[in-house]
């Protein structure tokens, strides 16, 4: 325990001075006008990582008129070009110090270092695709007689406020900053209070890449600074990605104003393993949709449906191989699985475990909080895998957040297909196969967004993403996103 919390204090104080752990509000380091601060604990071992600014509507008001002067003054006059010389140098400046952004992440999020590698990657491929989206898009001309001409613009809406959870820090950051400033606008962005480390270092990063104010960071707590991003009457344009729960409240909040919203938000996602599947395959595609990112995935694959023929096989497998993952410290390359974000998502993780009520419940494997000697004091769940669930039950049907898989066996095709698509979310699904038919029509039947097939969390740029039913409104990481933050401006001439 002693060595773990020596190594992460010591990389904690090689990577955060003090003096960038302020709100960065027009190009420049700034106190909360609250005076308040909020600490970031880290999950490995329950220490205090930082503290950081609690923002609240004064800043968040800072913070709009800021990124409207950038916009008016200067951002607005950059053409598509400069716009992807600034995304490509964005990317350039990450690639050049990933390793120590992926550092950032594990000792504030908790993840394994090599995922955190996997996420700054993705950062760096999704800044340089929108470098190359920002030349691509634009209007179009609409067939019209020769007395007219009538043509769409693409306008940027100006300034956009964005919101990111804290279970990909940087990588949310980036789904929300790059489509936003290739299409031109200014933004106004609050990390979630867990995780704002990598981003206020990314904005340190890139402090003379962009002009001041065409990105500002606000950090705080949700309603506080939020609430008054979203409802604020000079930000006609919010992308939130975060819980059903709170876009419920954010949706409600933009129609005050009218405002537009792009919404990411929760899954319960199904894996379907067909009787023909191999057996190994299907057991690592499976442990990957569930424990990647200790199971804090948006779209983790929590309920697994798996055909009755190779059922025992399947289960003994998966469990064997869940029990082999590697549970401790994040920064240890040979970690599986790191903690959870915070003691608040552990207590939630196994609250869900204690509720389970039917009699046929079997717990697998795990359910207990991870103790031992290579474990310090942090945010340990066990992988947890479960069986004879009443799929009516609230850990079948609510995100639960955490390293639980429940496990679920089938028969008749159409029982499944409707058991599988009985649920409030529609994020993503997996399909797990070696006969093409069966897994196009398993793909074509899942009510979700994103269907992986022999496969789970592929992320490439260019990849629309996003939620069918209550997981979400627009989609993100395609080049369509673009779209989310312009407006259509149409102009008919007369040329008579
Ligand atoms: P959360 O909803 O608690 O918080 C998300 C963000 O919203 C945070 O920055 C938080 O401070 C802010 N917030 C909270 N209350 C607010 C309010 N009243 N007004 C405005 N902002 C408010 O979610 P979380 O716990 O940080 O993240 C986990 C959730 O995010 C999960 O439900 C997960 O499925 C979802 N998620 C979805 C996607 C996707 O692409 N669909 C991706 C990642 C995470």
């Amino acid at each position: 325990k002693q060595e773990i919390r020596q190594r992460h204090s010591r990389i904690a104080e090689e990577l955060f001075p003090a003096e960038q752990l302020k709100l960065y509000i027009d190009g420049k380091w700034q106190e909360s006008l609250s005076e308040q601060t909020l600490s970031t604990c880290n999950p490995t071992t329950g220490d205090v990582l930082a503290l950081v600014q609690a923002g609240t509507a004064v800043d968040i008001d800072r913070a709009v008129e800021a990124a409207w002067d950038a916009y008016d003054e200067d951002w607005s006059t950059y053409s598509a070009a400069d716009r992807q010389a600034v995304l490509t140098e964005i990317a350039d400046r990450v690639e050049a110090r990933s390793e120590d952004f992926a550092r950032i992440e594990t000792l504030d999020n908790g993840k394994p270092i090599t995922e955190a590698r996997n996420d700054i990657d993705l950062v760096i491929d999704h800044f340089r695709y929108f470098a190359g989206v920002a030349r691509v898009s634009g209007g179009k001309t609409v067939p019209s007689n020769r007395s007219s001409h009538i043509e769409t613009l693409q306008e940027p809406y100006g300034v956009v406020g964005q919101i990111i959870p804290w279970n990909f820090p940087l990588l949310m950051a980036a789904w929300k900053l790059a489509p936003a400033l290739a299409a031109g606008n200014a933004v106004v962005l609050k990390p979630a209070e867990e995780t704002p480390l990598s981003i206020l270092e990314l904005m340190r990063e890139i402090d003379d890449v962009l002009p001041d104010g065409v990105v500002n960071v606000v950090t705080g707590y949700g309603p506080e600074a939020g609430g008054p991003l979203v409802s604020h009457s000079d930000v006609p344009k919010i992308a939130f990605t975060g819980s059903t729960e709170v876009g419920y409240g954010v949706m409600k909040n933009a129609a005050t104003t009218i405002t537009d919203v792009t919404l990411e938000l929760g899954g319960k996602s199904p894996v379907i393993v067909h009787s023909d599947a191999d057996v190994e395959k299907a057991v690592d595609i499976s442990i990957q949709a569930m424990f990647f990112n200790g199971g804090e995935c948006c779209c983790a694959g929590t309920r697994l449906f798996v055909h009755e023929d190779i059922e025992d096989e399947f289960i003994d497998e998966f469990v064997t191989a869940v029990e082999q993952l590697e549970i401790g410290d994040p920064l240890d390359e040979e970690t599986d699985v790191g903690p959870q974000v915070s003691p608040a998502e552990v207590d939630k993780t196994r609250q869900y475990i204690k509720s389970l009520s039917t009699t046929d419940v079997r717990i697998l494997t795990g359910g207990e909080r991870a103790v031992g000697e290579r474990l310090s004091d942090g945010c340990f769940v066990t992988p947890t895998v479960i069986s004879g669930i009443d799929h009516d039950e609230r850990i079948a049907q609510e995100e639960i957040f955490g390293p639980v898989e429940l496990v679920f066996t089938w028969d008749a095709y159409d029982e499944m297909i409707t058991k599988a698509n009985d649920v409030d979310y529609g994020l993503a699904a997996g399909v797990i196969t070696s006969d093409l038919q069966k897994a196009y029509d398993t793909a074509r039947d899942i009510e979700a967004g994103d269907i992986w097939v022999n496969t789970y969390n592929q992320f490439p740029a260019g990849q629309p993403f996003g939620g069918y039913k209550q997981s979400g409104i627009g989609r993100e990481i395609g080049a369509e996103t673009i779209e989310n933050y312009t407006q259509t401006k149409t102009i008919n001439f007369n040329l008579e």
